[in-house]
């Protein structure tokens, strides 16, 4: 898990970092608004904790330009005061929390944890398909409420195929994305694995859920009537 800090103040920016890594995260920290949003932008983090009072761009200009870019890190806002007028401005624009400062440690890291914990429940831990249910969690695979049994390779691959559905995937992709290997690799890997998988998921259930497109690949699809 990383994290982006955006603090100025040297005593709070070196705390904060030392903190957050000592309980376990990658802390990267920016010490003024244009830098942090330069690395809000450039790299990938799961949270940013943000100051609003930034010299080069304030923290409120940071998030807007975060949100513009069409990035839905989490971020918590730090206020140096605790009013109404701040807080609202910076949830308005986008913020998800925010903290009053002075704040305890132990309350900030409370807070990082309930966002982080927040962004990851977006993220669907059940994928379905008619009666298919892929358990991403428990790594479970049940038709019709029966367990299937895959191997990591054919749970990866129908994974791909449901998180694409309806999207005809050439064996290149596939091979690039499961196997690692490249375009022109010998896709028998592909088809045999893709046999495999169909054996074991679509044989003996109704209705077939991956479908072969001669020539070009493969695609899940969900019959109209299912
Ligand atoms: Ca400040």
């Amino acid at each position: 898990m990383k994290i982006l800090i955006v603090e100025d103040e040297q005593k709070t920016g070196d705390y904060l970092r030392q903190g957050l890594s000592e309980a376990g995260f990658v802390v990267d920290l920016a010490r003024d608004g244009a830098d942090g949003l330069h690395l809000a932008l450039s790299e990938h983090y799961d949270l940013v904790v943000l100051d609003v009072m930034l010299p080069t761009l304030d923290g409120w200009s940071v998030l807007q330009s975060i949100r513009n870019a069409g990035k839905n890190t989490p971020v918590l806002f730090l206020t140096a005061r605790d009013q109404v007028e701040q807080r609202v401005k910076g949830l308005d624009l986008g913020a998800d929390d925010y903290l009053v400062k002075p704040f305890a440690f132990s309350e900030l890291l409370a807070r990082v944890r309930s966002l982080l914990r927040r962004g990851k429940a977006t993220e669907p831990e059940v994928l379905k398909a008619a009666d298919l249910e892929l358990d991403l969690l428990r790594r479970r695979v049940t038709r019709g409420g029966r367990r299937i049994e895959l191997t990591a390779k054919e749970f990866a691959l129908m994974e791909l195929l449901l998180r694409r559905r309806g999207e005809v995937l050439p064996r290149s992709l596939i091979a690039s994305q499961i196997w690692d290997m490249n375009f022109d690799s010998d896709t028998n890997v592909i088809e045999v694995a893709l046999r495999r998988l169909r054996a074991k998921v679509d044989d003996d259930y109704e209705p077939k859920l991956i479908v072969t497109v001669r020539g070009m690949g493969y695609v899940l699809e969900v019959p109209e009537s299912a």
